[in-house]
């Protein structure tokens, strides 16, 4: 079938995906793939166009992850298509493994970044170092537009009464590819290797069973509680820490998730929301402690993308397209 060539003011959607395993995982959401366009030589953006249930998508991923390449990508994606309306900032984070009303976060999860308390769903937790560097920003991260919040609300409603989940379904198109698939793979709840803060990894380049971290101190995942973990992707809302900083050891995840009361850390929506209204949705690929490693990258980015997908078909049409 010949791909679409649509006008540059047809997109209303920005999505904005940093890393290349959440690009690839993007791609494989989108119903129809359209023409590339040309763009101003200002302009250094590579973009992906298509659409999800008659929504125009502009996809755009980052040269490099951080607050400042977010920034610079999303001023000029929207200077070449000057009718998007709000984004979605879509990949993988590091979760606190904290309860919430849908239980405790675990690997596979998506964290969907929501007004709570006193956070507008992002929380910029190093912003005075950010300011100080070539990134100024004041003041909180502007909420997440209506219109993404109620389509989070309309999915939710489905997904509580559906017998099966549309989200876990999705998070299954990498896998029909011919080439590349394996690696967005559900990797089993037995792979989910929680370690207490104590317990720190010895060997930075080396795997938990190469490093020697004991099998017997990780804590369990309550299968339980996910109900039917193998069909069913686990959404927690809630806020989102961006920061320039990996955050690498248990303590310091800790602390910083007591401070401000988050549920994962990303690097990249203090930058893409200084001004455009995003939703940022990030699927759990570690804990964010000396444990962590990139076996549950693929799936994490398939699940965040099966969850913005979604969203599309619980946005009203008239208004993503007027
Ligand atoms: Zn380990």
């Amino acid at each position: 079938m010949p791909r679409r060539r649509l006008a540059l003011e047809a997109y209303r959607v920005g999505w904005i995906c940093p890393l290349e395993v959440e690009q690839i995982a993007a791609m494989d959401m989108l119903d129809e793939e359209h023409d590339s366009l040309p763009q101003k030589p200002a302009d250094h953006n590579v973009y992906k166009l298509g659409s999800i249930n008659n929504h125009n998508i502009v996809i755009a991923g980052l040269p490099l992850t951080g607050n400042c390449p977010a920034a610079t990508v999303v001023a000029q994606m929207r200077m070449t298509f000057p009718n998007l309306r709000y984004g979605l900032l879509v990949g993988i984070g590091g979760g606190v493994p904290v309860r919430t009303e849908n239980g405790t976060i675990r690997l596979g999860h998506v964290v969907v970044g929501t007004p709570t308390g006193v956070h507008s769903g992002t929380v910029q937790y190093d912003h005075g170092k950010a300011k100080e560097g070539s990134f100024e920003r004041t003041g909180s991260i502007p909420p997440p537009p209506a219109l993404l919040l109620n389509a989070a609300r309309a999915l939710n409603v489905v997904r509580e009464r559906e017998d099966h989940d549309p989200v876990w379904k999705d998070a299954q198109r990498p896998l029909k590819r011919r080439r590349g698939a394996r690696r967005f793979k559900f990797p089993g709840v037995a792979k989910d290797y929680l370690y207490p803060p104590q317990n720190t990894h010895q060997q930075p380049d080396k795997s938990c069973t190469e490093s020697g971290c004991d099998p017997c101190q990780r804590i369990d995942r309550n299968v339980d509680e996910d109900e039917d973990e193998e069909s069913f992707v686990v959404v927690h809302q809630g806020t989102i820490a961006s920061g320039e900083l990996v955050v690498k050891t248990a303590a310091l995840r800790d602390r910083l998730a007591d401070q401000y009361g988050v549920l994962c850390f990303e690097m990249e929506a203090a930058g893409a929301l200084a001004d455009f209204p995003c939703l940022v949705i990030r699927g759990i690929s570690d804990y964010c402690d000396s444990h962590k490693n990139d076996e549950w990258h693929g799936y994490a980015a398939a699940a965040a993308a099966a969850y913005a997908r979604q969203l599309f078909f619980h946005l009203p049409e008239e208004e993503a397209q007027k």
